[in-house]
Order: C-alpha cells, then structure tokens, then sequence
C-alpha cells in the first residue's frame, strides 16, 4: 500500500506519479476508488512485452535456430578460429533479439535494463573464449523471457476480455426508428434496441421482448439468464436468443458495465507494498551489482593483470545482477491473482487490496443479504384491535417504496390479500429502523421496537422469537408481524474455509433483534456478535476494531453493496456482495462480488493469501540467491557456466511458483 511511503520514497522508487485520478474518461463519472492511498501508475518493473523492431518473424525462431547451430557446433570436428566463427553465427542471432530488447529499455528510460546487461555479459564471455557460454546464456534468457511473456499474456488476457464488453454503439429508438448512437448521448428513460448477439450497452428494464443472456462477464455466472418485460438487465451482457427494448435507466457513466471496465483497468495502477519492496530491492541491486561488475572487470586487472579471468567474473556479476529481474515475478503474482478473480466476477480495485485481503485476521460480515439470504418472508401476523389483513395492508403501504428486503416481504404478504391500497405519503426511512409515513392523513411507523418506543409507542413483547416488525397508526400500537429470513445454504462452509484460510476472528454485525442473531452465530461458530445495532453503530463497531487490531493485520468487512455504504469504507477492505447493479457497492467497495454467493469470499481470500505467500517466497528465493551468488561470483567461485544455470533455474522455479495461485 503507497500510503505507507513517505512521497519522497516514492519518487526515489522511479514511479511515473500521477494525481489522484480516480475519474477517468467522462467527466461526470464517480471515482471508482475512494481515496485510501493513490494509485501509483506502471511500477518500474513492470513491462510491456518487447516486439522486434522491423525482423519479421517471432524471435522464438532466432533461439531455435541458435539452439539448432549451438549443438551443431558442438558436433562439428572445427578447430582454432573455425570455432568462434561457427560460434557467432548462433550468438549474433540471439543477440539481434537481446539488443532490440535492450535498445526499447534504455529508450523507456531504463538504462540497466536486462537485456542490456544479457547482451554485455555474453560479448564479454565470448570476448574471453567462451563461446558457448555466450551462446547459451542468451538462449536461457529467452527461454525465461518467453516464460515470462506467456504468464502476462494470460493475465492480461482477462483484463482484456473485460475491456472488449462495452459496445460501441446503441441503437436508439425515436418516433424516426432506429438510429445508432454513441451510448454516452443515450439519457435515462430512452428506448434502445438490443438485438440477438449484441451486447447491451446501458442498464436499464426491458420493455419488450423475452430473451436469454449471457451474464458472465459482469456477474461470472456461466449460465444464462432467462429474462422477459420488466426485468432489469446490465450493460455488458450479451444478449442471446431475440431482440428486445429496453428503457435505459443509467447513464453511461454510472453503468455496470462500465464500472466495471473501469475497475478492471485501474486495477494494476495500484502497486501492493511487496511489490514495491521488490523493485526497491530491484532498484538498488542491479546498479550496485553493475558497478561491483565494472570494478571487477576493468579496475582490479590494471593492478594485478589477469584481464581474462577478472572480466569473466565480471560476466557472472552480471549475470547475477539480472537475478533480480522483474522483480521477482512479483508484479506478475499480482496481476494474474486479480486475473483469477476477474474470471469469477469478482472486481478488485488494487493489488493493494488483495495484499490487505491475505493480511486479515479477523472479518466482519453483516448478516442481511450476505449470510443470510436476504429475502424475508413474513411468518406471523399479531394485530391489535384490527384484522390481520388491514394490519398488513397498513403496513404495505408505508413500505411501498422501501429498497428493505423485509419491504418486500410485507409488500408480497399483503399483495395477496388483493386489496387496494391507500397511497401513502412523506415516506421517511430510518435506516435500521424502520419506515415512517402517513397513509392517508394518519401517521404510521413500520419498523422495529426501538423505532416505535422513540415516539412514545409502547410494543408488545413477541410472542414468539423472531424478528419483530411493529406497527402503529396515530400513536395507537396496532400490533406487530413476524418476518424470518434463512441462512445461506453454504454459510457455514464458507465460513470455516476463510478460517483454513487463515483469517482468526469471525464478528457477525446486525441491526435485527439479539432473539434471531444468537442463533445465527452461535450455528456459525461466529467469535464475536454485536445485534441491535443502527446503521452507525455498525460503522464503530467497524472503526473500534480497526483502532485495536494488530499492527500489519488487517480487518476486512463483508457486507451488501446497497445498504452498508460508509461501513465499507471505514474497513481496511470492503467487500460488497451482490453488488451486480448497484451504485453504492461500485462506489464504496474495494471488493465487488457481483452475484450472491458466499462461497466467492473465501474464494478470493484463497487467492489473496496464495498470492502473498509467492511474493513472500520468491522475494525471499530471490534476494537471497541472488546476495549469494554475487558473493560467490566476487571470489570467483561461480564459473560462468555455473552463473547461468543457477540464474536459470531460480527463474524457472520462481516463475513455477506463480502457477500455484489458481
Ligand atoms: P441488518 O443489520 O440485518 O442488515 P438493518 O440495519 O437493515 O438490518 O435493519 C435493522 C432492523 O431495522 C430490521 O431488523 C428491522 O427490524 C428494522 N428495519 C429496517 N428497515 C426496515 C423497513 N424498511 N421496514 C421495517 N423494518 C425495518
Ligand atoms: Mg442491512
């Protein structure tokens, strides 16, 4: 995480920096980030993949080749000069590739770029003799080059993928027909076409047309959604079997499907803290390890003579200086673990924020929508001095508008009793209380006993445990209805595998009643229970955690993206669940899951922690057989050929060590 350096640090770490800018593109878009920390534009390790200025053809030809003649030199009964002639035909084609490479370094402005020192260190072995040696440490460097561009490929490949979703064009309906447009100019209640095959370029709710479509790259859902009128569907989605309408509901600007390509494209622009430590390693050891070489090579032998057996040390100095390269595949760790997520839609705003993931000990969930299903249903009807359906009928119109999931219950329970309802009027919702309104002229309050008891109303004590939704008219108690939701079918699993996971304290957070919470988490094995708690009680249970944890743990809350807005923030990750559609999740979340399945969390946690673990490894492997070789290689312990299958082999098992994050 870049807060953590100081900005004179950062600007020693050679990093391009770049404002705060969280708004890219159009003007009016929301920041896809808060600002935590600012975002760090292209580390110095991390890099394009080089192309061959103007060679035609792939340089895996060239190694190939070089290979071929290399053994073939071996073979060949040459002797005196014949040898490093045959010699510099494969080592001149390696390095036409090496020194391209090189070149595009130096003109990216890093002047010790691999290559570069590749290409020295194997003129210098072939200046001393050693023909073959220069031949095969070029081609190890593109085997591992290769390697490396493989790898980054197919974690770019996703990133890729997510950024071809949006399509160019809308088609637009208007007393005229059909016209395309660029989707920015197409405002919230137009009609747009999508047709079959196409990608839908807005939100919105289709108003004509049944269709299925395909969702997987906003929601990593494979199977396709059935839709029919008066569904919502997202940008993004492809749109399978038959054209449809839809009224647009969102800009441009605040769609899905854009949130998402945003997301998914700034994500690499926020370093995590290994992979910072990495290039400052990187940044520090190379030059020394250089200038250690040019000490070597061409001081020492001006005193004591022996200038072929100096300059040969000073290869393997260089050789060893590259050990270091990339960074230790570290960027890469990174890239490819939010790769991963992408793939089952889950979008993370920042390597950052999967290295705070791998560091967290405790997690706290918010238990509505996101243990538990989040789709109440009411069980029970308790009125007072009224029948049961004018105390439900009461209480749906004051709910009418409510987004509340025991809204909806109420709303449904009532719907069936067929009667027509008194619009309702001044509806105020209390967040983890309840709904005050008046339905007719007559002041209703729909919610929990705290609510009611602030304006004087004494409840009833339930009947039974459950969850309790009080109701009165004009200051008169009407009774109460019982709603009950269920846990997620796979709760418990996820839960214990975040603990394998390593995560230690599980706190469950909740405005619903201490009755209904209890057995929720003590069926969970939770560690901690906080119940009864307002929307801002909620947000400092969050910040009395984060005040009282330990020094390089981390604490991460688990909520749903619509209601639990500032609470995410205030965590050092917040991961929103169910957050397909929803603007508060895109806003405040550092962790989008976009459908609803628990399982994704520790799904991701695995990844996060699988991804440290590597960086932790490699950079350990790295750094440390790196110091060593170039001890040993000072003393001229390490022959050439010794330097180069040691540096090779430590690429191989590095870059083999990325492999296990899946
Ligand atoms: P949770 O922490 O479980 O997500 P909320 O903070 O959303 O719960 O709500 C806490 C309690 O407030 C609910 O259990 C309910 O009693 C009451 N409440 C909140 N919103 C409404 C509503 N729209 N209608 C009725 N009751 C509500
Ligand atoms: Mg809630």
């Amino acid at each position: 995480m870049g807060k953590h350096l100081a900005p004179k640090q950062k600007h020693e770490l050679n990093f391009i920096k770049k404002k705060p800018t969280r708004v890219t593109g159009h003007q009016a878009e929301a920041p896809v980030r808060k600002a935590k920390r600012e975002p760090v534009v292209k580390a110095h390790s991390e890099r394009k993949p080089l192309r061959l200025p103007e060679l035609g053809g792939h340089p895996a030809v060239f190694a190939v080749l070089a290979a071929v003649l290399l053994i073939a030199v071996r073979f060949l009964p040459l002797e005196g000069w014949m040898v490093p002639a045959a010699c510099a035909v494969p080592a001149l084609l390696c390095l036409v590739e090496h020194a391209g490479n090189a070149w595009e370094g130096v003109k990216a402005g890093r002047r010790l770029n691999d290559a570069l020192l590749s290409c020295v260190a194997a003129v210098a072995l072939f200046a001393t003799g050693l023909y073959t040696e220069s031949v095969l440490l070029l081609l190890l460097t593109s085997a591992v080059n290769f390697a490396v561009k493989r790898l980054s490929e197919r974690a770019e490949a996703e990133q890729a993928r997510i950024s071809e979703i949006m399509p160019q064009y809308a088609t637009l309906l208007t007393e005229d027909g059909a016209e395309r447009v660029d989707p920015a100019t197409v405002n919230p209640g137009d009609i747009i076409l999508v047709r079959a095959g196409e990608r839908i370029p807005l939100d919105g709710v289709i108003t004509e047309g049944i269709t299925t479509i395909d969702t997987m790259a906003v929601s990593g859902q494979r199977s396709p959604w059935a839709v029919n009128t008066g569904y919502k569907v997202y940008s993004g989605c492809r749109n399978l079997t038959s054209d449809i309408e839809i009224r647009v509901s969102r800009p441009l600007a605040q769609s899905t499907g854009r949130g998402v390509v945003r997301i998914t494209e700034a994500a690499s622009d926020f370093p995590s803290e290994q992979e910072t430590m990495a290039a400052r390693f990187q940044k520090y050891f190379t030059p020394t390890v250089t200038a250690l070489a040019l000490l070597v090579g061409l001081v020492l032998p001006i005193f004591r003579g022996a200038w072929i057996a100096y300059i040969r040390r000073a290869a393997v100095l260089l050789i060893t200086a590259r050990a270091a390269g990339d960074a230790f595949g570290i960027p890469l760790i990174y890239r490819r673990a939010l790769a991963l997520a992408t793939a089952m839609g889950v979008f993370v705003k920042g390597k950052d924020c999967l290295e705070s993931m791998a560091r967290a000990e405790t997690v706290m969930f918010d238990k509505t929508g996101t243990i538990t299903e989040g789709r109440y249903a009411v069980t029970d009807a308790f009125p007072v001095q009224m029948s049961e359906k004018q105390l439900l009928t009461i209480a749906a119109a004051a709910e009418s508008f409510s987004r509340h999931p025991i809204s909806a219950a109420i709303r449904e329970a009532a719907g069936s009793l067929d009667e027509r309802m008194v619009k309702a009027v001044k509806i105020k919702e209390v967040p983890g209380r309840g709904i005050s309104a008046f339905v007719g002229k007559r002041q209703v309050y729909v919610g929990n006993a705290a609510l009611l008891e602030e304006h004087g109303i004494r409840c009833n004590i339930p009947a039974r445990p459950g969850t309790a939704i009080h109701v009165s008219v004009d200051e008169h108690y009407c009774g109460y209805l019982l709603v009950a939701d269920k846990v997620r079918r796979r709760a418990f699993d996820a839960l214990e595998t975040l603990r394998i996971n390593g995560v230690k304290k599980l706190v469950l957070l909740t405005g619903d009643v201490i009755s209904v919470a209890r057995p929720v988490a003590s069926r969970l094995n939770f560690d901690m229970l906080r119940a009864e708690l307002k929307p801002e009680d909620k947000a400092k249970a969050v910040s009395y955690l984060m005040k009282n944890k330990g020094q390089r743990s981390t604490i991460a809350f688990v909520g749903e993206g619509e209601n639990s807005g500032r609470i995410l923030t205030g965590a050092d990750v917040g991961i929103a669940m169910g957050s397909l559609g929803s603007d508060q999740a895109l806003v405040n979340a550092d962790v989008l899951i976009m459908d609803r399945d628990i399982f994704k969390v520790p799904k991701v946690f695995s990844i996060s922690r699988t991804a440290f673990r590597v960086s932790m490894e490699n950079f350990a492997a790295g750094a440390g057989t790196g110091v060593l070789a170039v001890l040993l290689g000072v003393f001229g312990v390490l022959s050439p050929l010794a330097a180069e299958i040691l540096c090779f082999v430590l690429s191989s098992v590095l870059l083999a060590n990325i492999l296990r994050i899946k």
